[in-house]
């Protein structure tokens, strides 16, 4: 017999990864070897909506953790299930055939995952092998912190401030998983077929455009494990210090970029915050210590929300938002409008350097993320499910629980010219990546259409903004009122 860890899309790591270390002990007090497997699905990477750059990412990133762990003697197995609803079947398969007696897996915690799970878990009772599933993705368990009354927190500040106060009671909770211990040396001759087996290749419709392209974005975000602790490592020791001052200026480029690896799972949350902390002299994450920590230990106990929130609030995982009444707002079919949005040449332009940043390095800096998507679901009024969707398939970093609450509508109209003028004041990120505006001088480059002279503008090649800033804020509001009061 032999036990089985089963990787999912985000915990391709191998070390400090609790379902995959339980089942090594497990292995070791069994006296069995342990092997590990990898369901790759290409239709439910469409269905997704993934992106080729996250998709290549993973690929990359599988196959560095399969020669790490084939060191140990450890297979990792690639199965092939075509459509989503075939994975179950696939695991089921290779569990009869290898007499798997336990399953190891972290969870996952959208809601077609956890019923995946759920209806795996029955199937296999009943072959008398045991599933079990461990929280991974996260430091605090999602759904755990509750208020007075015993419900589970709603509200950022109040469970910002309850996990800093429960992981400074508790910082074991930051303590990391032992790596997998080495399976006998004869594992490799006799289960020689698992090991070496090749990962598939990205669908056709999810490959890279040119080769070119693959090779700046692999540049761009090395992938595996250890591409991650040396990001991390550059990230303490040289830009955490000016983080809280820099953080919302794109030009400074001062956050950690390590989204990609954190949404794969490729390095655990609970790796850097505890890094974190050793930075900060052992310090808890509290105002006292290192204020950049402070302030970035706080964007990442956003992200332990969200996932707590995916609990409370399935139906966001089901393309609805969280408040359920902006699914009754009419929105615009602005074809033309869309289209300029998703090529950056709205006429905004800090709008339209976020939006080239993201087509060109499938990333996008978070206070663009935050005034792209405004200007989206606001100022043009289009379906920020459609926005949603286009960050998906071209964000590396696409994580289901972060973006679609980063997209959750609400009232706020963010106004691009006064964003810009306050992050951007040089103007410098603008200038990067809508180099049409390269020569505008001084405060006309955040909005060249109303504050150069009628020649000077059309001079320029550089659209004239598709609507008009204060009109399309009142439609908004307006519309937002109007058919949410039917809701
Ligand atoms: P850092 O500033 O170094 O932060 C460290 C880590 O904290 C990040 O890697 C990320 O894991 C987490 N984090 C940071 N900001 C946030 C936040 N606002 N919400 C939740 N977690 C955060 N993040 C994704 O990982 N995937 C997405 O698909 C995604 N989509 C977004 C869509 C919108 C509309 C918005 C407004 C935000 C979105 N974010 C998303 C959050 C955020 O923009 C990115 O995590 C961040 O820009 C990544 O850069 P970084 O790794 O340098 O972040």
């Amino acid at each position: 017999s032999a036990i089985v860890h089963w990787f999912r899309e985000q915990d391709i790591r191998l070390q400090d990864n609790a379902a995959l270390s339980a089942a090594s002990s497990k292995a070791k007090d069994a006296s069995v070897p342990l092997l590990t497997i990898f369901v790759f699905s290409p239709l439910d990477m469409e269905w997704h909506g993934l992106s080729p750059a996250k998709i290549d990412f993973i690929l990359e990133s599988l196959k560095l953790l399969q020669s790490e762990l084939e060191e140990l003697h450890i297979p990792l197995v690639p199965l092939t299930a075509n459509r989503r609803v075939d994975k179950g079947k696939m695991v089921m398969d290779f569990i009869k055939k290898h007499k798997v007696s336990h399953v190891f897996a972290n969870f996952e915690y959208e809601v077609d995952e956890l019923r995946r799970d759920l209806d795996l878990y029955k199937r296999l009772k009943s072959e008398e092998t045991s599933f079990e599933l461990f929280h991974d993705q996260t430091v605090m368990e999602p759904g755990t912190l509750t208020s007075g009354s015993g419900a589970p927190m709603k509200v950022f500040t109040p469970y910002h401030k309850a996990w800093l106060q429960k992981v400074g009671r508790q910082p074991e909770l930051l303590n990391v998983y032992d790596d997998p211990a080495a399976n006998d040396k004869d594992v490799s001759t006799k289960y020689k077929d698992l090991f070496g087996q090749k990962f598939p290749e990205a669908p056709k419709s999810k490959q890279f455009q040119s080769e070119s392209e693959r090779k700046s974005i692999r540049q761009l975000w090395p992938a595996g494990h250890q591409a991650a602790m040396k990001r991390l490592d550059h990230f303490l020791g040289k830009k955490v210090e000016t983080y809280k001052a820099n953080r919302s200026t794109p030009a400074a480029d001062n956050s950690s970029r390590l989204s990609a690896y954190f949404s794969a799972g490729v390095l655990s949350v609970r790796q850097a915050l505890s890094a974190a902390r050793k930075a900060n002299d052992d310090q808890n994450f509290e105002t006292s210590g290192n204020s950049g920590i402070y302030s970035w230990a706080r964007e990442l106990v956003f992200r332990e929300f969200y996932r707590h929130m995916l609990i409370i609030k399935p139906h966001n995982a089901m393309n609805l938002p969280s408040n359920l009444k902006f699914d009754f707002v009419q929105w615009e079919d602005d074809e033309e409008g869309w289209k300029k949005w998703c090529k950056g040449k709205t006429g905004m332009p800090f709008i339209d350097a976020g939006m080239r940043q993201l087509n060109t390095e499938s990333y996008m800096h978070n206070r663009l993320r935050m005034n792209t998507a405004s200007y989206l679901r606001t100022n043009l009024l289009i379906d920020y499910r459609k926005g949603e969707r286009y960050f998906a398939e071209h964000l590396i970093d696409w994580d289901l629980a972060n973006n679609t609450n980063g997209w959750e509508p609400s009232y706020t109209v963010f106004n691009p010219v006064v964003q810009a003028e306050k992050c951007d004041p040089d103007g410098e990120y603008i200038r990067k990546w809508v180099p049409e505006l390269n020569n505008v001088q001084g405060k006309a480059v955040f909005d060249p259409y109303h504050r150069l002279s009628k020649q000077e503008f059309e001079k320029l090649d550089y659209p004239a903004p598709h609507v008009d800033f204060k009109e399309s804020r009142q439609r908004c509001l307006q519309r937002y009122k109007s058919d949410m009061a039917d809701a």
